[in-house]
């Protein structure tokens, strides 16, 4: 019987998800069915019991369910329960395992496709949110030199910090307002704000980029977001969207459900690129 996962989410019909899943199975062989699960906004966890009552295997988890999908868990990943949500969803029996791939995704992005050494790097996260909670532990897990978490409203990133100060073997880590870091320099900017999508950019010290950097958004889109495109003004030496981190957290989940972990490269260019 061929085994079915979904992504869920409300709105879900923009999602590149089976896109992305159907082109894992084909390159591996592997037969499975990944379809669009849209919920309404008070119907996630009946949505998600009829799902599995079907025999579903497993779901992504999009907005504006992470938080749900972690709370009707019946066991978490540590990497889910720092975020505070969960994009992967894997049935067993009467078991609901949770995980959060976004932040694997990120880093395997940085690492592997945009060739990235952690150890001597000092990266600058912007933003507080939901986006920035589920990255801070699998950053700090690359052995990075230093970790500043800023946000317009400079309390969340200082709270933040403050969570995840008990990481075993942390590197420095420190988070506050944009001003507290005027005159510092940054091998790795992280746009993980909301901004790009009203169109603007977090109002940030004109000098952080350091010689060689790069700046990655988040949000990706068909051109250069206007963060992308106010650090390559300023200085960054390259920039990405989170076109890259979309497809590595698929990967990511593809491999935790199928065991299996697939090639990128492939996708990305076809999702970049389309015939
Ligand atoms: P949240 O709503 O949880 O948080 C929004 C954050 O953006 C807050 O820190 C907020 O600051 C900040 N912000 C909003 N507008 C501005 C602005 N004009 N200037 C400065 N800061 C601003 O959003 P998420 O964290 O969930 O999402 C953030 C981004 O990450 C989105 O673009 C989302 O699409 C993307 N994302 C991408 C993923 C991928 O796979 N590529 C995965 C997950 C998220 P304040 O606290 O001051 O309000």
């Amino acid at each position: 019987m061929t085994d079915r996962y979904a992504v869920i989410g409300n709105p879900v019909a923009h999602s590149k998800s089976p896109q992305i899943h159907a082109a894992f199975a084909r390159a591996n062989g592997d037969d499975l069915d990944f379809s669009l699960l849209p919920a309404p906004l008070d119907g996630f966890r009946a949505t998600v019991a009829e799902f599995r009552a079907a025999g579903g295997k497993g779901l992504s988890v999009t907005l504006p369910f992470k938080l749900e999908a972690l709370e009707i868990a019946t066991s978490a990943a540590e990497r889910a329960r720092r975020a505070g949500a969960a994009n992967f969803l894997r049935f067993e029996g009467t078991e609901i395992l949770a995980d959060n791939t976004d932040g694997a995704g990120l880093v395997r992005d940085l690492t592997q496709n945009l060739g990235i050494d952690f150890r001597d790097s000092r990266v600058l996260v912007v933003g507080a949110g939901g986006g920035a909670r589920g990255i801070i532990l699998p950053l700090l897990e690359t052995g990075l030199r230093a970790l500043r978490i800023v946000n317009r409203t400079a309390d969340r990133a200082q709270a933040l910090a403050l969570e995840f100060a008990s990481v075993a073997g942390r590197p420095a880590l420190s988070g506050g307002g944009y001003a507290e870091i005027a005159g510092e320099r940054y091998d790795v900017v992280i746009n993980a704000t909301s901004a790009s999508i009203a169109g603007a950019v977090p109002a940030l010290p004109l000098d952080i980029f350091a010689s060689g950097s790069l700046a990655y958004d988040l949000m990706y889109a068909e051109n250069d977001t206007p963060f992308m495109l106010f650090a390559s003004q300023h200085g960054a030496a390259r920039t990405a969207d989170g076109l890259g981190m979309l497809v590595e957290q698929a990967a990511e989940s593809y491999y935790l459900w199928r065991g299996v972990r697939p090639q990128t490269a492939g996708v990305l260019r076809a999702l970049r690129h389309p015939a």
